[in-house]
């Protein structure tokens, strides 16, 4: 079993961030934790828990003592599997060496800094609260504290962000040489300020650029020893994300918190994303919380396929052959056959794997099993 603790508290917000998280309520974490704690306990979890995940927002706001707190109340629950791997995301102006030890200490094992790009000035763009600088005494720290296995994140197609500083950022992270690099192109959400700046005329990188930072990524880590996993992800040897990987491999995880979703024994669960009533309801009980869906054996197997495509494991012919004949589909294996032969896939021991060029264009590829 896998849990999720979205920790939704954020200094200042981003100016793409479209996740659930809140600036200037640090006040209301003390209560926040409470109602987590609450749900919780009113929860059917059950161990044993092979990964927990802090994700945000923010975690790293937190202090020792409010995590402490959370990782005791997921254990009255739930025994704790004896290799459990326990990430947080960190934002590196968050921490310092006293507190990055304090949290080694309560069993953390595995660190995400968001570090997005080495400029100060595409960082200051994106609203971010630190420099480069930062990012590296963070990750120092984390070493000296004790952290063998550390991930930090990167962005492409950011505003004022040419090929070459891309491939700067890139070597000043693998300068630190982190265990795993989590790699993401920028995505315009809606609603956003940076939607509303590009509506205004701000001019972000082209197509053909990103696809190009991309492709060099690839063929930068690849050569120095790091494996892609899955589209976003690169790890080395042995140090994929746990959390992550058994999830996209179809493991049930738990959601807890204000916007979590989870999915156990085939039923989806969500909350919604205020977090003021999120405080209220949870000391009532987790039902009045959640909004429940049993998921259908058609939904599964298309989010299966879905899934395992992101990954290196790619997905069986007949798992294929299957799902597109349970949805009444024609065959697919011309279509796919021919994104084989244009190095978009591979087929081997009867798996088609997207390639390094198809992870690009996935879900394109994707759509295609649905006419
Ligand atoms: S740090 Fe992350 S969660 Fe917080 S505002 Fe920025 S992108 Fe959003």
């Amino acid at each position: 079993m896998n849990a999720y603790l979205h920790i939704p508290f954020c200094t200042s917000i981003c100016n793409y961030c479209d996740f659930t998280s809140f600036a200037g309520q640090e006040g209301k974490i003390a209560q926040y934790i409470d109602a987590l704690c609450a749900e919780i306990a009113d929860s059917d979890l059950a161990g044993p828990l092979r990964t927990v995940y802090f994700g945000g927002g923010t975690p790293s706001l937190l202090p020792p003592a409010q995590l402490e707190t959370l990782l005791k109340s997921l254990k009255d629950k739930a025994a704790f599997d004896s290799t459990i791997e326990i990430s947080m995301e960190a934002n590196p102006e968050t921490v310092d060496l006293e507190r990055l030890s304090a949290y080694r200490k309560l069993g953390m094992n595995r660190l995400s800094f968001g570090a997005q790009a080495s400029q100060t000035e595409i960082l200051k763009r994106l609203g971010r609260g630190h420099d480069w600088a930062r990012v590296e005494k963070a990750y120092q720290d984390a070493r000296q504290a004790g952290f063998t296995n550390i991930n930090i994140d990167l962005m492409f197609g950011l505003a004022g962000q040419s090929f070459a500083h891309f491939k700067e950022s890139l070597e000043k992270v693998l300068a630190l040489s982190p265990e795993h690099l989590s790699l993401y192109a920028l995505q315009v959400e809606e609603g956003t300020p940076l939607a509303r700046q590009v509506e205004e005329g701000l001019l972000l990188p082209s197509d053909e650029q990103m696809a190009d930072e991309y492709t060099f990524a690839q063929m930068f880590l690849t050569e120095r020893g790091y494996e892609q996993y899955e589209v976003s992800n690169f790890s080395k040897r042995g140090f994929a994300c746990h959390h992550n990987w058994n999830i996209w491999r179809g493991e049930d995880y738990w959601g807890f918190g204000v916007s979590a979703v989870g999915t156990v024994k085939g039923v989806r669960h969500g909350h919604g994303d205020d977090l003021m009533e999120y405080i209220r309801q949870a000391p009532q009980g987790r039902r009045g919380l959640l909004v429940k869906e049993a998921l259908s054996g058609s939904v599964q197997a298309w989010e299966r396929i879905m899934l395992r495509f992101r990954t290196k494991d790619g997905v069986s012919q007949e798992e294929l052959e299957a799902y597109v004949r349970s949805q009444g589909g024609s065959s697919y294996k011309e279509r796919f056959n021919r994104f084989v032969k244009e190095g978009f896939l591979s087929l081997h021991d009867g798996h088609y794997r997207a390639t390094a060029k198809g992870y690009f264009v996935l879900n394109g590829i994707l759509e295609t099993l649905m006419v």
